[in-house]
C-alpha cells in the first residue's frame, strides 16, 4: 500500500508582473486503490497542483510538503518522481518530433524500471495495450503527439499509464475533447489500471461527465487554490445540479 500526501501546499508561478500565488494551502491524501476527483472552476489551480506534483520547473513550492510513502517528493527530480511511481497525464500533452510512440514508451519504461524491457515480451505488451485502447497498430510508428487528434493524445496518455503501471496516476482533464466512445474507452483504460495494479488515481476534471464511467471514492472541490469542500461520490452529483456558484460566493 502506498500513500501520496499533500500537506499545506503553497505554490507560486513566475509571471511578467512578478510571482503570483496560486495554491494557498492544499491538503490532500491519496492511498493506493483510491480514486479522488479534483473538481473546480477554470483557473482554480487544478493543473497547478498536477504540475507541482510532477515537478514542473515553473511552479515554485513556497510552503508545505508532498510525500510519497514518507519520502520527500519535492527533493526529487522529475525523473526520480516518475521512477518513484508518479505519473502525470497532462492537460496539454507536448509534441516530441522525431521520436516514435514505440521508442518513447520503451524509453519511459526503461527509465522507470532502471532496465530496458525484454524486446520480445515488450512488443506484445504494447500491442495488447493498444488493442485494449482500440488504437490502430500504425500509431506506434508515429511521432509523439505530432498531428494527434485530441482523442489520440488522451489515448496515448492512458497507453503510457497502462505500460508504466505507476503507484499514482494524475490525470488532468483526460475527458476534455473526447467524444462519447473515446471517453468510454479511455475511462475503461483508467479503471483497468486502477483495478489491476491498485493504482491510486487523482482525476482532475471540470465536468462531471467522466464520473459516469470512473467512480470516485472522494471528491474535492477546488476554489481559489484551496480545497473548499470534500465529500464522497455524491458530492459530484450535487455539483452537477448546483454548479460551482455556491463555492465561488463563499470564497469572495
Ligand atoms: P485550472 O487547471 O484549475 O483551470 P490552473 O492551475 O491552470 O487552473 O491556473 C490557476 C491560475 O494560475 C490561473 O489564474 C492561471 O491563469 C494562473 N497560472 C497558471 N499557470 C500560469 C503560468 N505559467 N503563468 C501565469 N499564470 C499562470
Ligand atoms: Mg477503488
Ligand atoms: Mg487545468
Amino acid at each position: 500500500m502506498s500513500t501520496l500526501e499533500i500537506k499545506n501546499l503553497h505554490v507560486q508561478v513566475e509571471t511578467n508582473d512578478g510571482p503570483k500565488q496560486i495554491l494557498r494551502g492544499v491538503d490532500l491524501t491519496i492511498n493506493s486503490g483510491e480514486i479522488h476527483a479534483i473538481m473546480g472552476p477554470n483557473g482554480s489551480g487544478k493543473s497547478t497542483l498536477a504540475y507541482s506534483i510532477a515537478g514542473h520547473p515553473k511552479y515554485e513550492v513556497t510552503e508545505g510538503e508532498i510525500l510519497l510513502d514518507g519520502e520527500d517528493v519535492l527533493e526529487m527530480s522529475v525523473d526520480e518522481r516518475a521512477k518513484a511511481g508518479l505519473f502525470l497525464a497532462m492537460q496539454y500533452p507536448v509534441e516530441v518530433p522525431g521520436v516514435s510512440v514505440s521508442n518513447f514508451l520503451r524509453t519511459a519504461r526503461t527509465a522507470v524500471d532502471g532496465e530496458a524491457p525484454k524486446l520480445r515480451t515488450w512488443v506484445g505488451e504494447v500491442k495488447d495495450a493498444m488493442e485494449r485502447l482500440r488504437m490502430n497498430p500504425d500509431f506506434a510508428n508515429r511521432d509523439v503527439n505530432s498531428g494527434f487528434s485530441g482523442g489520440e493524445k488522451k489515448r496515448h496518455e492512458i497507453l503510457q499509464m497502462e505500460l508504466l503501471r505507476p503507484k499514482f496516476g494524475i490525470l488532468d482533464e483526460t475527458d476534455s475533447g473526447l467524444d462519447i466512445d473515446a471517453l468510454r474507452i479511455v475511462s475503461e483504460g483508467v479503471n483497468r489500471v486502477h483495478e489491476e495494479t491498485n493504482t491510486g488515481i487523482m482525476l482532475i476534471t471540470h465536468y462531471t461527465r467522466i464520473l459516469n464511467y470512473i467512480k470516485p471514492d472522494f471528491v474535492h472541490v477546488f476554489v481559489d487554490g484551496r480545497v473548499a469542500e470534500q465529500g464522497g461520490g455524491e458530492l459530484a452529483e450535487r455539483l452537477e445540479a448546483e454548479g460551482y456558484d455556491r463555492f465561488l460566493q463563499a470564497a469572495h
